[in-house]
């Protein structure tokens, strides 16, 4: 072990591939199904909404897959991102643990996110696209649509989740700093938008009902394609660059974590650190434990179903087999906007279920206390999403305290919380509350989910 503090690799060290796990995978994903026929669905039913490129990486099974050239250029701005050992929130605690944190807060729109943006929006222009569409819940997405959109001359709309459009109005700024155009979603632009609106007038809208949106706006032009900032297999694949680095540094530092954990709202981040890590317990036999931590709100693989059901409200897109609270539930409003959605990716899911992953609930109330705990040992103030991850951090390390061993843990800090300073004033001023769902709420939703034969 090292004495350093932070590790930084040169720019030469930025991954010149993504790691696709599907390649290692010990059973196959199952197929994503047609909305209509419960068929399998081919490329061609996806290719009035992405790219081939996109398309044909949702599918492989190549274990790496090469990062463009203009990609890597652009990730140059703010990659590698460092890698710290936490010492003083190791202090504070006064545990025997070994705490480090991947930090991708560095980036310009202040997350994980842009990593895959920026290779979302290369594709797309290589292909013709003039328009993305997109939805976002706390705004992260959206920014960092907007800002790879820009790099790549593509205009960029956004249906942003309408309790974080007016709980966040400087991430609405950001965007349209970038150029791109900010829409609070219900909104009565589309056919989605209106039927939420005629039947739940004050909606607070949800991640389920702004991708209809965006999808039905995509759907509807030739020159313009859909994003999307997590949950499907290419979006998991290009956020690989994080755990890739993480391997490298973690050499640098001459240690290796017994504990890797990340927060999960459609997987991205989490799996961008984890994958390469279940990678390596799988095809070297390591023994890392992955631990993934949702909102106690939101409890997708704690308390969800293994099924096929749909991405969306509106029941627009495809049908994946996913944990799953039903695409009827809306979450509560809590302040982690990130992870208010009512799925999880099919390949954490399936991860999740093949066993070689954990997965755990936080409530935000201690989230919060960890983040403010971590904040005032390391200094950066955290995303409310990524106060998840370090509250099971936290607790993983006080455990080592309490049984007197000294592991390595390693996590996600997926982004920094500058423009969620609301939610911290309102934890300071003891307004945040817990949520749990009652088992009834949550056997509702789910007891809508699709009828679908095929396994
Ligand atoms: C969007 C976001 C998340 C949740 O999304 P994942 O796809 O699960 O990573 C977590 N942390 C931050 C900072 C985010 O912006």
């Amino acid at each position: 072990m090292t004495d350093e503090t932070k590790y930084l690799l040169p720019e030469n060290k930025i991954p010149k591939v993504w790691y696709n796990i599907a390649a290692d995978l010990p059973t196959p994903l199952a197929p994503v199904l047609h909305p209509g026929t419960g068929q399998p669905i081919g490329p061609d039913d996806l290719a009035p909404l992405f790219p081939m490129a996109l398309i044909g990486q949702e599918v492989s099974t190549e274990r790496e897959i090469e990062i463009p050239e203009p990609v890597r250029d652009v990730l140059r701005l703010w990659r590698p991102a460092l890698l710290y050992r936490a010492r003083r929130l190791e202090q504070a605690l006064d545990t025997p643990a070994r705490i480090y944190y991947k930090y991708e807060g560095v980036s310009p729109s202040g997350s994980h996110k842009p990593n895959t943006a920026v290779a979302q929006a290369f594709y797309n222009r290589e292909e013709g696209t003039k328009r993305l569409t997109t939805e976002t819940g706390a705004g992260q997405w959206g920014s960092s649509l907007a800002f790879a959109g820009r790099l790549f001359g593509l205009e960029v709309d956004v249906y942003m989740v309408k309790i974080s459009f007016n709980q966040k109005p400087y991430r609405r700024a950001l965007m349209e700093a970038y150029g791109a155009r900010c829409v609070a979603s219900p909104s009565v632009e589309t056919n989605a938008g209106r039927a939420v609106l005629a039947d739940h007038p004050d909606s607070n809208g949800s991640l389920g009902i702004a991708i209809s949106e965006a999808v039905e706006m995509a759907a509807q032009r030739d020159d313009t394609k859909y994003a999307l900032g997590s949950v499907l297999n290419h979006v998991l694949l290009h956020q690989t660059v994080i755990g890739q680095e993480a391997l490298l540094q973690m050499e640098m530092a001459d240690d290796f974590p017994d504990v890797v954990i990340g927060c999960a709202g459609g997987g991205s981040n989490f799996a961008g650190l984890a994958f390469p890590f279940i990678g390596r317990n799988i095809t070297k036999g390591e023994k890392t434990r992955i631990v993934a931590v949702e909102p106690a709100a939101c409890p997708t693989m704690t308390r969800g179903t293994f099924a096929y059901d749909f991405g969306d409200t509106a029941h627009l897109t495809p049908l994946v087999k996913m944990h799953t609270l039903g695409s009827t539930f809306v979450p509560e409003g809590i302040h982690a906007g990130g992870l208010r959605y009512h799925g999880m990716s099919p390949l954490v899911s399936h991860i999740l279920d093949a066993g070689l992953i954990e997965a755990t609930a936080q409530h935000q109330v201690g989230c919060f206390e960890a983040g403010l705990t971590f904040a005032r040992s390391e200094g950066i103030i955290p995303a409310p999403e990524s106060t998840h991850a370090i509250k099971q951090a936290v607790d993983e390390a006080l455990k080592c305290k309490a049984e007197g061993t000294s592991k390595a843990i390693l996590f996600g800090l997926s982004g920094h919380g500058h423009f969620d300073m609301q939610a911290y004033t309102d934890f300071l001023a003891g307004k945040l509350e817990d949520h749990a769902h009652d088992d009834v709420a949550l056997n509702e939703a789910m007891s809508h989910l699709p009828d679908v034969a095929a396994e």
